[in-house]
């Protein structure tokens, strides 16, 4: 079995060749940036446009009246043809599996009529959850680009801390994932003033 893991940091590539805005809140250099693999990144301009706009799709909520920060994007992977994008559902469906790779994912396999989503690449604004690692190992999807780690995400609400590239080594199916992609970008999503209020109210939500 081959395992594909990639993992590093794109900012200063996104910086020289993107020049993308940010008022954006640095990440304090302690976090943790440990990654495994090659040096070299594989991350490419498509990857930082698709994340970026998968960011930006998220963003929108943050001024609606269910702010989230956890948002996901299924694209054709040779053609970089957007399929759909989906947010996390958990309160709104009453569903506790509503996240929102899970989401697009169930929405993508719908749409298509098809089981696998061979050919098709997940972007997600946070490192998936195992229960969304698995669902995109079951679909068959060909690659995994996350944000946010899932150690970000963990300062602001409740996590399972198994990292998405051990979910994916540990399954008899072939995934790359790379990620942290974005993740200054990413991780504004939590600390956004109404985002950090959502988090109050879900931390007592019952
Ligand atoms: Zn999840």
């Amino acid at each position: 079995m081959m395992i594909f893991y990639r993992a590093r940091n794109p900012r200063r590539m996104l910086i020289s060749s993107m020049g993308v805005h940010s008022s954006i809140r640095r990440i304090p250099a302690n976090k943790p940036t440990k990654s495994r693999g090659p040096a070299h990144s594989s991350v490419s301009p498509s990857d930082l446009e698709q994340m970026a706009a998968t960011v930006a799709f998220t963003a929108r909520s943050l001024a609606g009246s269910h702010p989230r920060p956890f948002g996901a994007s299924i694209v054709h992977t040779n053609s970089g043809k957007l399929l759909l994008r989906a947010l996390n559902r958990v309160a709104q469906d009453f569903d506790p599996s509503s996240h929102a790779e899970v989401r697009a994912i169930r929405l993508a396999t719908k749409r298509l009529k098809k089981l696998s989503l061979a050919g098709y690449t997940l972007y997600t604004t946070c490192e998936p959850c195992p229960m969304c690692m698995s669902t995109a190992l079951w679909a068959g999807i060909d690659r995994v680009v996350y944000g946010a780690k899932i150690a970000d995400a963990n300062k602001h609400c409740k996590q399972i801390q198994i990292p998405a590239v051990e979910v994916a080594a540990r399954s008899d199916m072939q995934c790359i994932v790379d990620g942290p992609v974005l993740r200054d970008e990413s991780y504004a999503l939590f600390t956004h003033p109404r985002m950090l209020q959502a988090f109050r109210i879900w931390s007592t939500r019952k």
